[in-house]
């Protein structure tokens, strides 16, 4: 099996690649080719940011030491039952499924703390999604998060069709 790229390098393919991204969104913006709005730029520069650093697809090593666990800091074990429950490059490294199983493990979190607050200090003021969602601004996040986590996959060498194909086995290893 070929070698599989560690965190530090994964993170500085994505660097790259979001620096070629942003210089040609900037110029086909110059030749008004295309119009971003600064909102949108943001959106998808944190959501990609967070896509590298945050929720990579190797949380699934969570159970042990991994770079994107370190990045949390001491909140890294929350990631633990995550990296328990998923093999590493399986389900977590495919192309659809795989980024929506960490954004669904963030939400089940976010709702525990939130229940949780409601449990403690019913009056306490919690934080609101702006309704309605705007489409123009949740675009670029599923795009900047969406591009950041298939960046990683390409890089392992995982291919698309990850996880559908039949006969389909666990890969070892990092
Ligand atoms: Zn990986």
């Amino acid at each position: 099996m070929s070698p599989v790229p560690s965190g530090r390098v994964h993170n500085l393919i994505n660097i790259a690649a979001y620096s070629v991204l942003a210089a040609g969104a900037l110029y086909a913006a110059r030749q008004e080719l295309l119009i971003i709005t600064p909102a949108q730029a943001l959106n998808f520069t944190l959501a990609y940011a967070a896509g590298t650093f945050l929720l990579s697809p190797d949380l699934d090593l969570a159970e042990g030491r991994v770079d994107s666990k370190r990045h949390w800091g001491v909140l890294g074990a929350l990631w633990v039952p995550y990296g328990m429950l998923f093999s590493h490059r399986g389900w977590s490294h495919s192309w659809l499924i795989g980024p929506l199983t960490r954004l669904l493990y963030v939400a089940l979190i976010v709702a525990l703390v939130a229940g949780l607050i409601r449990f403690v200090a019913p009056d306490a003021p919690l934080p609101s999604v702006p309704q309605p969602v705007a489409w123009k601004l949740v675009a670029p996040l599923l795009l900047g998060y969406y591009l950041s986590q298939w960046l990683h996959l390409i890089a392992d060498g995982v291919r698309p069709d990850h996880g559908l194909r039949k006969g389909y086995r666990k890969v070892r290893g990092r």
